[in-house]
């Protein structure tokens, strides 16, 4: 493969960082990579509103920096799940946190898309573990409210979402639906290469793990898959989940051993990143 893309990727200032990641990236031939936000913690902030703002600043200024120098990078920010979990935990007011995050975090956000600083959004979703009843409604909403806003500029939204096949794909089109957002624009990622179909039939994008044993498992139907690291840049996960720039030898690894057709490499590393994300390269 002369070249490929990153569908979905992180960075942050504990680990490698902006520069390394995607300078490296760019040396193994990679030359788009989607970079998304991490939770407040990643940056060492406070898992709180400000901690919340202040994290999506950082993300964007770092990744803005990456893209000016290098070029084929994306900049996606969102609020993860996990964040909003974590907040309604910890929070003394609901209503309160349903205003900070569903009006002034999407506000901020909507402010980053219009000054250019964001490309897409992600992630949102809803966790992927067990969640009090009212941080899973919560995180729908604010799904919800990011599809809307995905749909007013025509952004790329990646979800994050335990994978759950029909179930998870049925609830999303309602959100998606509800949103009238396409589903060209939604991108459900890290999911399972079994589980594909079900969601790229109803027609969502999804991101699954470049590794070869994942790729393996995808069968024959490779349009609307992406190949995400979804690399952590986490100092005390190294190469967690995976290093963008390890994707060429794991696709060619399930190239030679014949488990991926090099058609099929070229769809989800190259042509379907690029219809998704709108890029020419
Ligand atoms: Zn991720």
């Amino acid at each position: 493969m002369d070249w490929y893309v990153d569908s979905h990727a992180h960075a942050s200032t504990a680990g490698l960082g902006y520069e390394a990641v995607v300078r490296e990236f760019r040396r193994s031939g990679g030359r788009l990579i989607a970079l998304v936000g991490l939770t407040p913690s990643s940056y060492g902030l406070e898992t709180s509103l400000d901690g919340v703002l202040k994290s999506i600043d950082i993300h964007l200024q770092l990744c803005g920096k990456v893209r000016e120098e290098f070029g084929g990078v994306l900049c996606l920010a969102g609020v993860h799940p996990a964040t909003v979990d974590r907040l309604a935990r910890s929070s003394r007011s609901l209503d309160a946190l349903y205003v900070d995050l569903v009006e002034r975090v999407l506000k901020y956000l909507e402010r980053c898309v219009r000054e250019g600083l964001a490309d897409g959004l992600g992630e949102f979703g809803r966790p992927h573990y067990p969640a009090t009843p009212e941080s899973i409604a919560l995180s729908e909403v604010l799904t919800v409210k990011a599809m809307e806003l995905a749909r007013d500029y025509s952004l790329p939204i990646h979800i994050h979402s335990k994978s759950s096949g029909r179930v998870t794909s049925e609830s999303l089109k309602i959100l998606a639906r509800y949103a009238r957002l396409s589903l060209e624009r939604v991108l459900v990622h890290h999911v399972p290469p079994t589980q594909a179909p079900t969601y790229i039939s109803e027609g969502f994008y999804v991101s699954v793990v470049g590794r070869s044993e994942v790729l393996s498992n995808l069968g024959s139907r490779c349009e609307r898959v992406l190949v995400e690291s979804d690399y952590l840049d986490d100092p005390r996960r190294p190469g967690a989940v995976m290093y963008p720039w390890d994707i060429p030898r794991e696709v060619g690894e399930a190239v030679s051993r014949g488990t991926l057709t090099p058609d099929c490499a070229r769809e989800m590393l190259q042509r379907s990143p690029l219809r998704y994300y709108g890029v020419e390269l």
